[in-house]
């Protein structure tokens, strides 16, 4: 059979490699798009209420086979970021707990990008590698962890959950679980509080643990795990035959910030010989600073946290961080050594191989975002933002505790989430009115997310449906805040009285 050649396979194809002044023009271009975000942003609506079919038809189209000119690329762009992005910056933006994204960590993914390392092998980044350990140990350090202490950049905290697990069954259950599975022995149990992140439960599933594994123990009025009711329940698993493996002790809990116990959550681990994971992935961040380190007392005991950067470290998504007490159980958690990427370290002098110390065999540079902001912005600036956030919500909690048509829900804020509804004055202290209430307030909070202006969430507290403003936001202020209130206020006076909500 014969084969014509309509073009010389061998002929230079330079379509892709851009010159450098070719990049540049694109460059400026971008910064022009990222600048002009940024000086309108305070002025721009939260949200569009675009449908998904609206979304869809304005962002996707054909792949084509010819280059889009760079001038209707860049129309293109405009439309993705002034019409159909969420803006998580905006200073209104208080919802779930996702950070606004620094200025600086976002050039600084682009250099990431540029030199394109990959962080799974020292070789292939030996500086990002060098960067990673470092930032690791520097969270270590200001948690208290001791100098043996490690850790990796994950996609966020469910992954840093699903790892730490990982390790905690892997360095702990007693056999090898890596090869022989977890149903070589008996069956492991987690403990968490009721209140513990749904990743957690998934982390279980995912191990093959099942996510029954995962033992939920009542709260406290303050939301906190009941450490007898913990202890029991440990009990009562030895006792049936179960093998406690892990105690998970939230720092910060997602709906209202609650810390659980942590010494004594220490001592219970000491004493049962159980790993201690401690969620820190909206708190843990609050645990780096000086001034509310004392509130995490214990977390240095911890074998593993998850900690979050892209929460309330602000940095752009995605980079959580699993930190571990001794970096070997990493190696012991994921450790692989194929004849492919084999090395004599003795010859090259070279560093950690990240590939053998996560699930990750290519990694990209994720560090360099977090890194680069600490550098810009240095650690004071962080500190006082951080305790910054936690007088907003007080201040918050504060306003709707004194307004007649506002009622706070749960304790007073811990760290930095505040929670309230809205009560028509007609209905307070109105036991009936708790089923409308709900309804009217869960309304509201789509009201208010639709309106553009203001963008909280929501939490359930002890059946009460609430508004949760959560302030890892850098550009929040008091007057975001007030705008808050007004708005709540406002649109639920007209929901309630157009009766637009039925119980
Ligand atoms: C956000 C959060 C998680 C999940 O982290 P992601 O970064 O969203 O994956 C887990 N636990 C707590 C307490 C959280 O606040």
């Amino acid at each position: 059979m014969t084969t014509t050649m309509p073009r010389d396979l061998l002929a230079p194809v330079l379509d892709l490699d851009w010159p450098a002044e070719r990049a540049a023009a694109l460059g400026d271009e971008i910064v022009g798009l990222w600048t002009e975000y940024l000086s309108r942003l305070r002025d721009l609506p939260i949200i569009h209420p675009s449908s998904a079919d609206q979304v869809r038809a304005a962002v996707t189209r054909e792949v084509p086979d010819e280059p889009v000119p760079v001038g209707e690329l860049m129309e293109y762009l405009r439309t993705l970021v002034f019409e159909n992005a969420t803006l998580t910056g905006h200073p209104g933006f208080m919802a779930y707990v996702s950070g606004a994204g620094t200025v600086p960590g976002a050039a600084a993914d682009l250099v990431a990008a540029a030199i394109n390392q990959n962080v799974g092998g020292w070789r292939l980044s030996p500086g990002a590698t060098e960067i990673e350990l470092h930032l690791m140990r520097w969270f270590a350090a200001r948690l208290g962890l001791p100098a043996t202490a490690g850790g990796f950049i994950t996609t966020g905290g469910a992954m840093a959950a699903l790892f730490g697990l990982a390790a905690a069954r892997d360095v702990r259950a007693g056999w090898d679980v890596r090869k022989l599975g977890v149903a070589a022995g008996p069956p492991l149990t987690v403990y968490a509080s009721s209140e513990v992140h749904t990743v957690n439960a998934r982390a279980c599933d995912v191990l093959g643990m099942g996510a029954d594994a995962l033992r939920l123990i009542p709260v406290d009025d303050d939301l906190r795990i009941r450490v007898d009711l913990l202890r029991e329940a440990i009990a009562r698993d030895r006792e049936a035959g179960h093998r406690p493996l892990v105690i998970i002790a939230t720092a910060g809990t997602v709906g209202t910030g609650a810390i659980d116990p942590l010494e004594e959550i220490a001592d219970l681990c000491a004493r049962e010989a159980m790993w201690l994971h401690v969620d820190g992935a909206y708190g843990g961040i609050a645990a780096l600073t000086d001034e509310l380190h004392p509130l995490f007392a214990g977390i240095e005991r911890a074998d593993s946290v998850a900690l979050d950067p892209h929460k309330w470290l602000y940095t752009p998504h995605s980079g959580g961080a699993l930190l571990v007490r001794d970096q070997r159980h990493l190696a012991q958690a994921f450790s692989v050594n194929p004849s492919y990427v084999h090395e004599d370290k003795e010859l090259t002098r070279r560093g950690l191989d990240f590939y053998a110390h996560t699930p990750n065999f290519s990694r990209g540079f994720h560090a360099l975002k977090i890194w680069v902001s600490l550098l810009a912005h240095g650690w004071s600036a962080y500190q006082r933002r951080v305790a910054h956030d936690v007088a907003l919500a007080r201040y918050l909690f504060d306003r709707a505790s004194s307004h007649e048509e506002l009622e706070t829900v749960g304790p007073p804020p811990a760290l930095s989430i505040a929670c309230f509804r809205y009560v028509p004055r007609a209905l307070r202290g109105d036991p009936a009115a708790e089923e409308y209430l709900n309804a009217l307030n869960e309304r509201l909070m789509a009201d208010l997310q639709l309106g553009g202006r203001v963008f909280p969430s929501n939490a359930v507290i002890a059946g009460r449906f609430a508004i949760r403003a959560c302030l890892v936001n850098f550009r929040t202020e008091a007057t975001d805040l007030d705008a808050l209130v007004d708005e709540a206020v406002t649109r639920g006076q007209r929901l309630h009285a157009e009766g637009a909500v039925r119980a």
